[in-house]
C-alpha cells in the first residue's frame, strides 16, 4: 500500500476528545452508520444551531438556510401557479424585487397592501394563499398585527399561510408562532450574528408537513447553511440576548436625544405594546429636515463612528440611507409609494459608549447646520 494511501484512510477517533464546544463538522459526506447523510441535507453544526432557534421561538422545527433570502426563496418554493401572495407594502428592498419576479416567472397574483392599516386587512383577497410582512416594517418600523392578518387570510382560506418576517424584532421581543403566524423567518445575518461577519437565515413553524417542505426546498435547491457559518453563529447566540439587550438601551437614548436635535423633523421608533411586540433593540429612523436632505453626504463623513454600508445590527453602529441602500433596488415610483425620501436615515446603534455616539452625531448636525 502506498504511504500516503494508509494514513490518509486513517480517521483520528475524537470521541474520547470531549472538547468543549462542538467542533465544525467540515465534512460534506458521512459514513453510512452516520445518522446523517450528506452536508446539503443536514450537518451535526446546523443542527445543534436548529436547536437553539427551536428553544427561542419554542417551535417544533428550525430550519436554518445559507441567508435571509434563501430563507425566503425557500418559503416561495410552497406557492404554485395561480396562487395569491400578499405582502406588506413596507418591505426590505431585496425581498420586494424577488416577489415581483419570482410572481410574474411562475403565475402567481401578487396583491400588495398597507397591512399595518385596518384598511389594508381589509382588503386582504379571498382568494389568499399566503400572507407575508415584516414587523416592525423596515423602513419605518410601523407595527402589524400578526393575530389579525391571520384571523383575516384563514377565514377566506383555513389552508392559507401567514409567514413573518422577524428579523427586526427577533424571538426575544416577538414570537410571531404564537400569534397565529405559521412560519416565522429571519435574516441571521442581522441580530444573531451581531458581528457583521457571517451570512445565516432561520424558518421556524410548529408544522410538522410545512417543515418537511421546507427541509425539502432546502434540500434539492441547495440551500442550506455551511457548517463553518452554523459555528460561528452558533458563537454569537451566546451573547445574543446581551447584545440585544445594551444595545436597546443605547437605542433608546439616541432615540431621545434625536427627537430634541434641531434639523431632525421625525424620529421612527416602534410602539413596544407588551402583548406582540415586548422590547425593541437598535434599528431607529430618522428624517432630516427637508432643507438638509441634501446635506447627508457631507452629514455622514464627519461622522467617525458610524459605519456606512449595508450591514445592521451588529455590534458596531452603521449608518445608511434607505433610498440609495437597502432598498436602491426599488424604482421610483415603487419608493414614493412606500413613502420613502430622500430625507430618511437609518441607524444600527451598536457597542461602543452611547456617550461617544451622541458627541458624533452632534458634530455631524452642527457641520450641516453651519453657514446655512
Ligand atoms: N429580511 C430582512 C428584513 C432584511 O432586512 C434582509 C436583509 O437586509 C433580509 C431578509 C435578507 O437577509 P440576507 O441579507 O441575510 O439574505
Amino acid at each position: 500500500m502506498h504511504k500516503l494511501t494508509k494514513v490518509l484512510k486513517h480517521r483520528v477517533d475524537t470521541t474520547n476528545a470531549d472538547p468543549v464546544v462542538t467542533p465544525i463538522y467540515q465534512n460534506s459526506a458521512f459514513s453510512a452508520s452516520s445518522p446523517f447523510f450528506y452536508t446539503r441535507k443536514n450537518n451535526p453544526n446546523v443542527e445543534e444551531l436548529e436547536d437553539i432557534f427551536c428553544a427561542l421561538d419554542e417551535s417544533a422545527h428550525a430550519i436554518c438556510c445559507s441567508t435571509g433570502m434563501a430563507a425566503i426563496s425557500n418559503t416561495l418554493l410552497l406557492l404554485k401557479p395561480g396562487d395569491h401572495l400578499v405582502i406588506n407594502q413596507l418591505i426590505y428592498g431585496c425581498s420586494y424585487v424577488l416577489f415581483e419576479r419570482f410572481c410574474a416567472q411562475y403565475q402567481i397574483k401578487l396583491s400588495v397592501l398597507d397591512l399595518s392599516s385596518k384598511e389594508g386587512i381589509e382588503a386582504i383577497p379571498v382568494d389568499v394563499s399566503m400572507v407575508l410582512f415584516e414587523t416592525p416594517t423596515n423602513p419605518f418600523v410601523r407595527s402589524i398585527d400578526i393575530a389579525n392578518v391571520s384571523a383575516k387570510a384563514k377565514a377566506y382560506n383555513p389552508n392559507a399561510l401567514v409567514v413573518v418576517d422577524n428579523t427586526w424584532a427577533t424571538p426575544l421581543f416577538q414570537q410571531p408562532l404564537l400569534h397565529g403566524a405559521d412560519i416565522a423567518l429571519y435574516s441571521a445575518t442581522k441580530y444573531f450574528s451581531g458581528h457583521s461577519d457571517v451570512m445565516g437565515g432561520v424558518l421556524t413553524t410548529n408544522s410538522d408537513a410545512l417543515a418537511q417542505h421546507l427541509r425539502d426546498a432546502r434540500f434539492y435547491h441547495g440551500a442550506i447553511l455551511d457548517p463553518n457559518s452554523a459555528w460561528l453563529l452558533r458563537r454569537s447566540m451566546q451573547t445574543f440576548e446581551l447584545r440585544m439587550k445594551a444595545q436597546g438601551e443605547a437605542t433608546r437614548i439616541v432615540r431621545d436625544w434625536l427627537a430634541q436635535q434641531k434639523g431632525v423633523e421625525e424620529v421612527f421608533y416602534p410602539t413596544i405594546d407588551g402583548v406582540q411586540l415586548t422590547g425593541y433593540a437598535t434599528l431607529l429612523f430618522f428624517t432630516l429636515e427637508a432643507h438638509l436632505s441634501e446635506k447627508y453626504d457631507a452629514f455622514i463623513a464627519v461622522l467617525n463612528l458610524f459605519d456606512t454600508g449595508t450591514g445592521m445590527a451588529c455590534v458596531t453602529s452603521m449608518v445608511a440611507r434607505p433610498y440609495t441602500g437597502s432598498h436602491a433596488s426599488m424604482n421610483d415610483t415603487q419608493k414614493a409609494q412606500m413613502g420613502l425620501t430622500k430625507q430618511l436615515v437609518r441607524l444600527s446603534i451598536g457597542l461602543e459608549q452611547v456617550e461617544d455616539l451622541l458627541s458624533d452625531l452632534g458634530r455631524a448636525f452642527e457641520m450641516i447646520q453651519t453657514n446655512e
